[in-house]
């Protein structure tokens, strides 16, 4: 049987691209593929109280066959998430690398309007009262721009239902096949003629959509390789995790919740304040084995902290003849992760300033208490390098005309934090591939997004560009 288009992965760039065929195309033979499974069987092992604790290997990759249920299968990456759902262009992704703003902007309300229909909350945030425009002139004033968006805040139970609710009504249209690896695909004079699947069936089209996620960007890389499409990846994030006190983040955490600042530094760096969460917990996250800084927040005040934390990132970009920034930040980490024995560092701000180390008894002596308690007190003028650190320390400086006391001796810096990009493929404006005619690319693998809306919205996008070239084909042979 051949498929009018194959779409491979069923996070929010291949659901909503299954999404748009059945709404535009409803007689369209069209096949969406998860190594993971589909939305009911989607339950982790930890959470079944089945195992202990998550079975990661050596380099941090899951051990649950076929796949990690947290992260694959329908819904995608986030779907055990509470789901922001940002309407905006300014972050989220870099599709307005190749579509202009008002049709990204369209695209993600589209897709925020199909989410309504499925049972998202009515409530949306509003970025635009009195406050928040005093908030945005003060960050002015000192050179921060603030990142304004309106958020409608799924909910994790929501969440998930709403993904079963649009599944019900696909798998009336589309074929789906979940625990099913796509380990290859097919390609002949340079076009695409279909896929092959781990266990060894083939499959036709001459359409073939790769919306894999973080966790599909390595085989998609290969499969670059493989075929001769160029490929480009020269930014990371990396930079520290900040820890204070809920009163000092008080008006920003009730008037914007998160509040997203960026900043441009003296030495040419632009740094962002990134996942804030009031009343929260920093946490190590293991990254392929590199120990890293992160944070959360239980919507539970019961379970909250009296601590706001937040991700002050500093972008670098590497020109040639460097091109691996992933490796740079996990080196850098790892610096961090060999002076703290395995874990990461934990620093008072008023120790970076006087360029000495943190001591236990320092942070002792401090008025935050760090909820992170395992972190290890040390000095991460020892790991960053001089422009990260100097760019980090302008951004807070600046940050405390906003949040006056961010600043203060007491905060502390917990590193390092990174934030990994997967490499793009070179593709053309509507992401075919410019080397494979009828392969295109999308989402979070491949280094177009870093979001629900925008991943929603490039496959909504991808979908409307193969219905038009499938609709002028069938024309072309209804004049032959
Ligand atoms: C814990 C968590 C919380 C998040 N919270 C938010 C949030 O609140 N707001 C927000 O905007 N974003 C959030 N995100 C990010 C968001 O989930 C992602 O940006 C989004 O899911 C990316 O969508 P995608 O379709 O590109 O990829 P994914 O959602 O990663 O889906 C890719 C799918 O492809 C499948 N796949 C990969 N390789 C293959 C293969 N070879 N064969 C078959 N299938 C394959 C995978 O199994 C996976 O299901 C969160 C992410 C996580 C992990």
């Amino acid at each position: 049987m051949k498929y009018d288009c194959i779409i491979v992965g069923a996070g929010p760039a291949g659901v909503f691209c299954a999404y748009e065929f059945m709404e535009k195309m409803p007689n369209a033979k069209i096949l969406l593929i998860d190594k993971g499974k589909n939305i009911y069987k989607r339950k982790c092992p930890v959470n079944e109280h089945l195992l202990e604790k998550c079975p990661v290997n050596r380099e941090g990759v899951s051990g649950c066959h076929p796949a990690c249920s947290i992260t694959n299968g329908f819904g995608g990456a986030g779907a055990f998430s509470d789901g922001k759902f940002n309407i905006t262009t300014e972050f989220g992704g870099w599709l307005t690398d190749y579509l202009d703003d008002n049709t990204v902007l369209e695209l993600i309300k589209y897709v925020d309007q199909i989410n309504l229909k499925y049972g998202a909350p009515k409530e949306i945030t509003n970025p635009t009262t009195d406050k928040v425009r005093e908030i945005e002139r003060r960050a002015l004033s000192v050179g921060l721009k603030l990142l304004r968006s309106q958020v409608r805040h799924l909910g994790t139970e929501n969440n998930l239902k709403i993904q079963a609710a649009i599944y019900e009504d696909l798998k009336d249209h589309v074929d789906m096949m979940f625990e099913t690896e796509v380990s290859d695909i097919l390609v002949t004079d340079g076009k695409v003629t279909g896929i092959a699947l781990k266990k060894g069936e083939i499959i036709d089209s001459d359409y073939v959509f790769l919306g894999v996620g973080r966790d599909g960007s390595k085989w998609l890389e290969d499969m670059c390789h493989k075929y001769n499409i160029h490929m480009t990846n020269n930014q990371v994030d990396v930079g520290v995790r900040v820890e204070t006190n809920d009163i000092v983040m008080e008006e920003i955490n009730s008037n914007l919740y998160e509040g997203k600042f960026i900043y441009r530094t003296s030495v040419g760096t632009t740094v962002r304040t990134f996942c804030s969460n009031p009343s929260g917990h920093v946490v190590i996250e293991n990254h392929s084995g590199t120990m890293l800084a992160n944070g959360h927040a239980y919507a539970s005040k019961e379970l909250g902290s009296h601590n706001t934390n937040f991700a002050l990132l500093v972008s670098h970009k590497f020109s040639d003849p460097f091109d691996l920034p992933n490796e740079y930040a996990h080196q850098v980490s790892r610096l961090a992760n060999e002076l703290s024995c395995g874990s990461i560092i934990v620093q008072r701000y008023g120790d970076i300033v006087r360029g000495r180390r943190s001591t236990q008894k320092r942070i002792d002596e401090g008025f935050v208490r760090p909820t992170l308690t395992e972190a290890v007190p040390g000095d991460l003028g020892l790991v960053l390098p001089y422009n990260t650190m100097k760019s980090i320390v302008e951004m807070i400086e600046a940050l405390d005309h906003v949040t006056p006391g961010i600043a203060n001796e007491h905060t502390l810096f917990y590193g390092v934090e990174a934030k990994f990009y997967s490499a793009r493929p070179e593709i053309k404006n509507n992401f075919e591939t410019k080397s494979v005619e009828g392969l295109y690319v999308g989402g979070d693998g491949a280094g177009l997004t870093r979001g629900l809306a925008q991943a929603g919205a490039n496959g909504v996008f991808v979908a409307r560009d193969i219905i038009k070239k499938l609709e002028n084909n069938s024309l072309d042979k209804g004049t032959e």
